[in-house]
């Protein structure tokens, strides 16, 4: 590799694409997670750990496409099943066996799981997610946490940012974070503070009526990755329990801290699951699963469905043959090696700014961490919001790390996939301390 960020300098092949897109696509891409001011770079290929953009620059990948890719890109075991399956088809309007396997896998593994149904994206996962518990209580309302992202479906991302300011009552304050949003949709949504034991218990109290279900992320990217705490969530089981509302654990992205997923780890069973990213072996993919009383509501054995679920792609044999390749290959022994790499990664930066005398802190669990340039206490999560000049601190070290061969989430949080070992971890905290020089001049 050449170093530096060659995408930046005019006349790159980033800035030739950028200009071209632009005009076809707003804001020149497709997402708006992978936007980064002026621009970012435009992807090219990628082989295992590394991503190569379109200017020709090979970064160690820690994003994976925000930790979908658990075995990196382009892994061989996972394209030779995706091409065994093409030669098949692609999609059919019956079910196949391929899904019923994934299934099977999940339902093994994750404790609060007996059955499954597929969907095309995390989103929708959580959204039916919110239906099935909707249908299942006959209730409209739902309560989710201040500051944590689900995806885009409308009673989801609601306050995905923090008000901030709380109301007159102390609470957090339901807010849009799409303009436009029906008024009614913020009435259909109580806030909760993340992590406040009684302030949560009071709210879901005074609303124990109306809500079918309590949303609950137990370790929020959108929080920094501090998880919920067990005192906290297993109070929030007893009293949704006590009050008939289901409990949704949204593990799309936590999924990948363990082998059961993270409601092994914290020792709390959900009513419902959101999964989606490393269980389709990286195309696209979601699910949503619990216990079978709950996901009855979908079943359309006896009569028309309480929730509805179609979906021309849901299922679809390419994502299951290649999501139950992915799923195989992550043995106990596999997450147990990712864990301890991890942990040396968040150790070794927590290393680099000791003795660098820069304030920060590492959260993260399992392949999972994020580098904060603060050391306020993460249990209240409003200090993971950053000022402007924190912001711009980070921006230097993102800036940093992606000239020296790391590919990074610009707010410096990122997961490590099956083909790294101890170098690339070696090579992130070694990149990270030069950063840190760099961005401080
Ligand atoms: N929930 C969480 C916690 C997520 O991080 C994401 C995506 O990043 C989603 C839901 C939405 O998943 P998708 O992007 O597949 O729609």
């Amino acid at each position: 590799r050449r170093g530096g960020n060659v995408y930046r300098e005019p006349g790159s092949a980033a800035a030739d694409l950028f200009e071209r897109a632009r005009r076809v696509l707003p804001g020149g891409n497709t997402r708006t997670t992978v936007y980064s001011a002026p621009y970012p770079p435009y992807a090219a290929r990628g082989r295992g750990a590394v991503i190569v953009d379109a200017d020709g620059e090979e970064r160690l990948d820690f994003v994976n496409n925000y930790t979908a890719l658990i075995h990196g890109h382009a892994d061989p075991d996972i394209n030779e099943a995706v091409i065994r399956q093409l030669a098949d088809g692609v999609a059919f309007a019956m079910p196949t066996e391929h899904e019923i396997a994934l299934a099977e896998l999940l339902t093994e593994r994750v404790p609060s799981l007996q059955q499954v149904r597929f969907t095309n994206s995390g989103t929708e996962a959580v959204m039916m997610a919110i239906k099935a518990a909707r249908a299942y209580t006959g209730r409209p309302r739902i309560a989710k946490f201040d500051g944590c992202y689900h995806g885009s479906y409308d009673f989801a991302e609601v306050s995905t940012q923090s008000s901030g300011k709380p109301g007159e009552d102390g609470f957090p304050v339901a807010t849009p974070y799409t303009g436009g949003t029906p008024q009614a949709v913020l009435d259909s949504v109580v806030v909760l503070p993340f992590n406040d034991i009684d302030g949560t218990e009071r709210l879901i109290e005074q609303h124990r009526d109306e809500l079918a279900a309590v949303l609950i992320d137990p370790n929020p990217r959108s929080l920094g990755l501090y998880p919920a705490e067990p005192a906290f969530l297993q109070r929030l089981r007893e009293i949704t329990r006590a009050y008939g509302i289901v409990l949704i654990f949204d593990e799309v992205i936590s999924l990948r801290s363990d082998y059961g997923g993270m409601q092994s780890v914290l020792g709390v069973t959900p009513d419902l699951t959101a999964m989606g990213k490393i269980i389709g072996g990286g195309f696209p993919v979601g699910a949503v699963g619990g216990s079978a009383e709950v996901m009855s509501v979908f079943d359309p054995t006896g009569g028309p469905p309480r929730a509805p679920h179609g979906g021309t792609f849901n299922a679809n044999p390419v994502t299951m043959v290649a999501g139950l390749t992915a799923m195989r290959k992550l043995t106990p022994a596999e997450f147990d090696r990712l864990a301890t790499l991890g942990q040396q990664l968040r150790a070794g930066v927590e290393e680099v700014l000791r003795e660098a005398g820069v304030p920060g802190q590492v959260t993260g669990y399992g392949s999972l961490f994020h580098i904060h340039l603060h050391q306020r206490p993460l249990a209240d999560y409003r200090n993971s919001v950053l000022s402007a000049q924190e912001r711009a601190f980070v921006g230097r070290v993102h800036e940093a790390l992606m000239g020296r061969g790391i590919f990074i989430t610009p707010a410096l949080f990122g997961c490590l996939s099956t083909p790294m070992g101890v170098p690339e971890v070696e090579a992130f905290v070694d990149a990270f301390a030069a950063a840190l020089q760099d961005a401080r001049g």
